[in-house]
C-alpha cells in the first residue's frame, strides 16, 4: 500500500497485522515491504512467508477512536490496512474473523478496507459485511479496472458495503471508466525513490469522468520523487471529498442491519 498519513481521505489507520505478497504493479514499490527493510524489520513479504499480528495494544485503539466518535457523534473514517491486505490468502481465517468481530464492535467508525485481492471478498466473507464497513479496490491500469471492476461490482450489488471505492494509486496509465465504476473514485501519483510518473491528463480525465458517472472524486496527490509528493492540488484546487455517510445510510435498505 502506498502511504497514507496526512491524507484527507483518512482519519485513522489500522494494521491487524503486517506482512503480504505483491499481486499486482501496484505493489511494485510497495511503501510497507520499504518499511519492513528499513525501519520495522518485523515480516519478510512473499509467499509462505509468517504474517505478523500486530499487539492487543494496537487492536484496542480503534475501541477508543470507537468512544471518541459516539462522544462527538460523528462517523470517522479508519483505513484498514496499510501494511497488510485484509484479504490476502495467507492470512489465518481466525485472524479474519476477529478483525470482523472489532469492526462489528466499533459502530461508529466507517472502515474503508481496501484490497488489491478483490476477487476474495465474497469467498472469505461469504458475501455478508458489518453494517459499518466499505469496500475499495486498487486498480492502476486499465487491465485492472477492467479485470477487478465488476468484482467490486459484485460485492456492491450482493454483499452491500456502505459504499464501493477504488484507489487509483498509483495511477499508471490513462484509465475508461464506465458504468460500473466504483461510488468513490480515488487518484494519486506514486512517490518516493522509484516512483513511475502520472501524467496529469490522466488525473484530469478521472476526474471529467467522475463527475459524468455521478461518483465522489478525491485527489490525493500528484507523486514523484521528491519528498513533498508533488502536493495535493490539481490544476491548482484540492479535491478531498468523501462520500456522505448520512445520505448513504438513508439509501440503505432496512433489511440490511445485521451483522
Ligand atoms: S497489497 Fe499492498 S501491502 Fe501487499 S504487497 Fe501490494 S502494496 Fe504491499
Amino acid at each position: 500500500m502506498a502511504e497514507f498519513s496526512k491524507i484527507e481521505w483518512t482519519d485513522h489507520t489500522f494494521n491487524p497485522w503486517i506482512g503480504c505478497t505483491k499481486v499486482s504493479p501496484a505493489c511494485d514499490n510497495c511503501y510497507a515491504e520499504g518499511l519492513m527493510d528499513t525501519r520495522y524489520g518485523r515480516a519478510r513479504w512473499g509467499v509462505g512467508q509468517a504474517r505478523v499480528r500486530t499487539a492487543a495494544s494496537n487492536w484496542s485503539q480503534p475501541r477508543k477512536w470507537d468512544r471518541q466518535a459516539a462522544k462527538n457523534g460523528d462517523r470517522p473514517f479508519v483505513f484498514c490496512a496499510s501494511l497488510a491486505d485484509v484479504f490476502d490468502n495467507e492470512v489465518e481465517e481466525a485472524w479474519r474473523r476477529d478483525l470482523f468481530k472489532l469492526i462489528e464492535e466499533t459502530p461508529n467508525l466507517v472502515w474503508l478496507l481496501l484490497t488489491k485481492r478483490i476477487g476474495n471478498v465474497m469467498k472469505m466473507t461469504g458475501g455478508v459485511l458489518p453494517i459499518n464497513v466499505a469496500i475499495g479496490a486498487t486498480m492502476p491500469n486499465q487491465y485492472e479496472y477492467d479485470r477487478d471492476r465488476m468484482k467490486l461490482w459484485e460485492v456492491k450489488q450482493e454483499a452491500r458495503p456502505l459504499f464501493t471505492f477504488g484507489s487509483f494509486e498509483p495511477l499508471l496509465g490513462p484509465i475508461i471508466l464506465d458504468k460500473n465504476a466504483p461510488d468513490w473514485i480515488i487518484v494519486g501519483g506514486e512517490s518516493g525513490a522509484n516512483a513511475r510518473p502520472m501524467e496529469l491528463e490522466w488525473a484530469r480525465s478521472m476526474k471529467r469522468q467522475s463527475e459524468e458517472l455521478g461518483r465522489v472524486f478525491n485527489f490525493k496527490q500528484v507523486g514523484g520523487r521528491k519528498a513533498d509528493k508533488g502536493g495535493h492540488e490539481l490544476d491548482g484546487q484540492t479535491y478531498f471529498a468523501r462520500p456522505e455517510i448520512a445520505r448513504l445510510n438513508a439509501t440503505r435498505p432496512a433489511d440490511l442491519g445485521r451483522g
